[in-house]
């Protein structure tokens, strides 16, 4: 607890010169002494602005119509548990292995390509679930164009049938009805259809435009119907990309790999995306060693719409990040540093109003603690001021509470403890008279400094040396400034002369 915490500090003897400004721990007793006593504090971290990268973190703006080429469309399938939808992934998958003579390896990396006889292409993602769907959706990005409904012909529609249909109308992605399981004996398709009417999902033959294809995703019945079907919708949608220019794209699964080290799955949204290119994804960054297809066989690149292996991230992006090429490893580092930064600044505002939000509530503990604090010894004091003063952070007059009488702001600097501390007995002991209160904001051992100039100004004080000197420099400043500067050699002269500001600002005796 903060007792304690400042108990034990106070106790340990510091060397000054020795404390680490960047030490973890003290920051932390800084944030808490904050939080506690209510003093404005501004982080120093956030003042270290930097500037953004010359160019660009984010996605380009669109590219021009004219150097667009059609993309094959990327579908997820949805629907109710148990209704088949891993059974349809599965006999898809298989359909084009048996059309293929890659020899039936295939490795689950969260999409497949199936290519229909007259050449489409499409990319199915199988990601188990809504949950990579969701988690895309919660980051903005959106991999889906069409996404088939797969509603079991003798279940009809359940719970997670509607939560799908919603999925789709909040992503604006258009459906296509897979009716299933139409083998069973107890099928009835035309009950499901009437059903989907309810949740606003109108078939062709109820004359709307969804298109509801009969299949049987176990036997395999009328599957190529169903991939026709989404090519026709792919048609309507226009869907296009460009094929030069800097990658883009999104990542659907990420993982580590024992011998490749960090992996993902990668959607190509814009661009080509080759072997050697270098990519960013969120705060990680690579360039690509190796792309490999579902298939496990190696590509050398691969275009838009396409789901590939990437290899070589330095570390591991996260599901539903956006991959950018850039032109160089140099500025890869520089982005995902900008993006670190900029994550960091957004992470300290955050702490920061937590801190002014606590601060208003710690007001009355802060004064009581203050008070607490005047009866400390003189290495005590300054210990905790010169924390206070590393981490910049003061009471403004006008945010001080009301004072009744006048009061005066002191700064109070000696050649050596023993002088402060002298001077400071001597301004406790007036203090307890009350007559004008007296606030001794900083002292400290040494000549004045800039510093101590611009303290003073800040709270309309004066300055108290004894035994010290300020440069030509320091003193153009306070004279600009206003700030009264008293430099003594003698004790008693500036204890008189400290006496008769303080008279000066009493109200006259009448
Ligand atoms: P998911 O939970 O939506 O992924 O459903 P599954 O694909 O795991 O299928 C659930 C059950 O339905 C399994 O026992 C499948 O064999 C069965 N099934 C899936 N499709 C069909 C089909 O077209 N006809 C029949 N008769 N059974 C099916």
């Amino acid at each position: 607890d903060f007792d304690h915490v400042l108990e034990a500090l106070l106790n340990t003897p510091v060397d000054l010169d020795s404390l680490d400004p960047d030490s973890v721990l003290e920051e932390k007793w800084i944030k808490k002494v904050v939080t506690q006593s209510g003093m404005k504090f501004r982080w120093a971290k956030l003042s270290q602005t930097r500037e953004r990268p010359n160019r660009d973190t984010h996605r380009r703006p669109p590219a021009d119509p004219s150097s667009l080429v059609p993309r094959p469309p990327v579908v997820t399938i949805m629907g109710h548990v148990d209704h088949g939808k891993t059974t349809l992934l599965d006999s898809l998958r298989r359909s084009q292995i048996a059309s293929t003579e890659a020899g039936g390896i295939t490795q689950h990396i969260g999409a497949f390509l199936v290519q229909l006889p007259t050449g489409e292409r499409i990319t199915f993602l199988d990601t188990p679930g809504h949950a990579a769907f969701s988690t895309m959706r919660a980051r903005g990005a959106n991999a889906t164009d069409i996404i088939i409904l797969v509603v079991a012909a003798d279940d009809g529609v359940m719970n997670q049938t509607v939560e799908s249909i919603q999925h789709a109308r909040r992503a604006k992605v258009p459906m296509i009805v897979a009716v299933n399981k139409c083998d069973k004996p107890k099928a009835d398709p035309q009950r499901v259809k009437q059903e989907l009417l309810a949740h606003d999902v109108v078939c062709e033959e109820f004359g709307g435009d969804v298109q509801a294809i009969h299949i049987s995703a176990l036997k395999g019945d009328n599957l190529l119907a169903l991939a026709e079907a989404t090519v026709a919708l792919a048609e309507v949608l226009e869907l296009k990309a460009e094929l030069s220019g800097s990658m883009e794209g999104l990542i659907i699964e990420s993982w580590t790999d024992k011998g490749k080290g960090p992996v993902t799955t990668t959607i190509v949204q814009r661009g080509m995306l080759k072997q050697g290119c270098i990519l960013v994804a969120g705060k990680s960054w690579a360039k690509v060693r190796f792309l490999f297809d579902e298939n496990g066989q190696v590509v050398t690149e691969a275009g838009p719409s396409s789901a590939v292996q990437v290899v070589g991230w330095k570390d591991l992006p996260s599901a539903g990040e956006v991959i950018l090429e850039v032109e160089s490893e140099r500025r890869a580092r520089e982005v995902v540093d900008w993006r670190t930064y900029e994550e960091e600044q957004q992470r300290l505002q955050k702490e920061q109003s937590i801190i002014e939000h606590k601060q208003k509530l710690h007001q009355e503990e802060y004064m009581k603690e203050k008070a607490e604090l005047t009866h400390l010894s003189w290495r005590q004091r300054q210990l905790v001021l010169y924390r206070a003063n590393k981490a910049k952070f003061f009471t403004r007059p006008s945010e001080r509470t009301q004072r009744d009488g006048p009061s005066l702001s002191l700064i109070i600097k000696g050649d050596v403890d023993g002088s402060v501390e002298a001077i400071l007995n001597i301004t406790d002991s007036y203090d307890a008279q009350h007559q004008c209160e007296l606030d001794v904001v900083h002292f400290g051992i040494g000549d004045i400094s800039e510093n101590d100039v611009n303290m003073a100004e800040t709270f309309a004080g004066s300055i108290y040396g004894f035994n010290v000197g300020a440069s030509n420099k320091v003193q153009k400043l306070a004279a600009k400034s206003g700030v009264p500067l008293r430099l003594h050699t003698v004790i008693y002269k500036l204890v008189e002369q400290l006496k008769d500001e303080l008279s000066s600002k009493l109200p006259p005796l009448l």
